[in-house]
């Protein structure tokens, strides 16, 4: 590690810093748009030595303008990707996974509860509730960032018995997230920002997480910048009893000896023979054609990736795939993976009476 403390003259002089802390450390950055650069840039340069990134997004011309990990060459390369190969370079020793997918199909909870930090840096009000609610549900401390056109705001998220960004929400707001057939988004969705609001937000972002990392938990939980009137403070945040993101897994996960590359088949014989283990996010099936009564499918290997419309084999009509999150229906040489189920899952498992047992796959 000569290499490592030869990196960090000056930091070794800052008080509380700690290099060997932040070279153990890993953080889930969920969200590599501009806000995502920027804090992954900062992350990596402090020394923090694994990031995972998560995005289902490439990289467009137009992100190039407040993008640092991005080159014009980059344009239809996995925002990931991208991103993955300029952190390596700004940093020997990083370690970085790069998950191209939408959040619950990229990050499994474990991978999240195992996190010494989790960042969203993501522009929709959907995206966020998501990863809010996932990071409840294992008690992963969260630190969420937002940009405007000329302001910004930092939310942390630390403990479920804290209010939370979603308290600050009405109950129709934060439904948005659990339904996927919406498409109001509530004029909460990308705004405008330029790379001054960007790095300004990412800057107040890095601290805290790094904050995090080193011991020294800040005292805010929302912070508002506003760069025209110079002001950025604390804003006290109260629990809403009716907001929902406040109860974790009532009790640990029993761990499983595989990852999410398994068959259904392997996985259901790990499990008693009477459970009924679910996904997260439902997977199109085998559907009954109305027109013919002839079976359409989806792609065996990958059902997740399957269009929700196919053509029937039987007639050629145009049929919807009806889909479910029952991992039994699934075919049994289909991978977990397949199926969208992301590394590191922790999967519910109902027994015959009800009640959820709590299944992780290894990282
Ligand atoms: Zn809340
Ligand atoms: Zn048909």
């Amino acid at each position: 590690m000569a290499g490592v403390s030869g990196r960090f003259p000056r930091e070794r002089l800052v008080p509380g810093w700690d290099v060997d802390a932040l070279a153990a450390a890993a953080v889930v950055v969920v969200g590599v748009g501009a806000l995502g650069n920027e804090v992954a840039k900062n992350l990596a340069l402090a020394g923090v030595g694994r990031l995972v990134l998560c995005d289902p997004d490439t990289v467009e011309p137009g992100n190039l303008s407040r993008s640092v990990l991005f080159r014009p060459g980059d344009a239809g390369r996995p925002k990931v990707a991208a991103a993955s190969d300029a952190l390596r370079a700004l940093s020997a020793g990083l370690r970085v996974a790069a998950r191209p997918y939408e959040l619950r199909h990229g990050v499994g909870l474990g991978e999240l509860a195992e996190a010494d930090a989790v960042v969203g840096c993501l522009d929709t009000l959907r995206a966020r509730m998501r990863l809010l609610g996932r990071c409840a549900l294992v008690e992963a401390p969260l630190v969420d960032g937002a940009t405007g056109p000329w302001e910004g705001e930092v939310r942390l998220r630390l403990s479920t018995e804290e209010p939370c960004y979603g308290c600050s929400l009405t109950a129709h707001q934060r439904g948005v997230g659990d339904s996927p057939w919406s498409c109001r988004d509530l004029g909460n969705g990308p705004l405008g920002a330029a790379i001054g609001t960007t790095a300004l937000v990412a800057a107040w972002m890095t601290q805290a997480v790094l904050g995090l990392l080193l011991g020294r938990t800040p005292s805010y939980r929302l912070l508002r910048i506003d760069a025209p009137s110079g002001r950025s403070g604390p804003v006290l945040l109260t629990r809403d009893p009716h907001c929902p993101h406040h109860r974790p897994l009532d009790a640990p996960p029993r761990r499983l000896p595989f990852s999410h590359e398994v068959t259904i088949r392997q996985f259901l014989s790990a499990l008693p023979p009477d459970a009924e283990p679910q996904s997260w996010v439902d997977f199109p099936v085998r559907t009954r054609c109305p027109s013919c009564g002839d079976y359409a499918e989806p792609a065996p290997e990958r059902p997740a990736e399957t269009a929700s419309i196919v053509e029937c084999p039987g007639c050629g009509q145009r049929c919807r795939l009806r889909r479910t999150v029952r991992l039994r229906t699934a075919p049994g040489s289909a991978p977990l993976a397949g199926l969208g189920v992301a590394r590191g899952e922790i999967l519910p498992v109902r027994d015959p009476g009800g009640k959820f047992t709590w299944y992780q796959l290894k990282a």
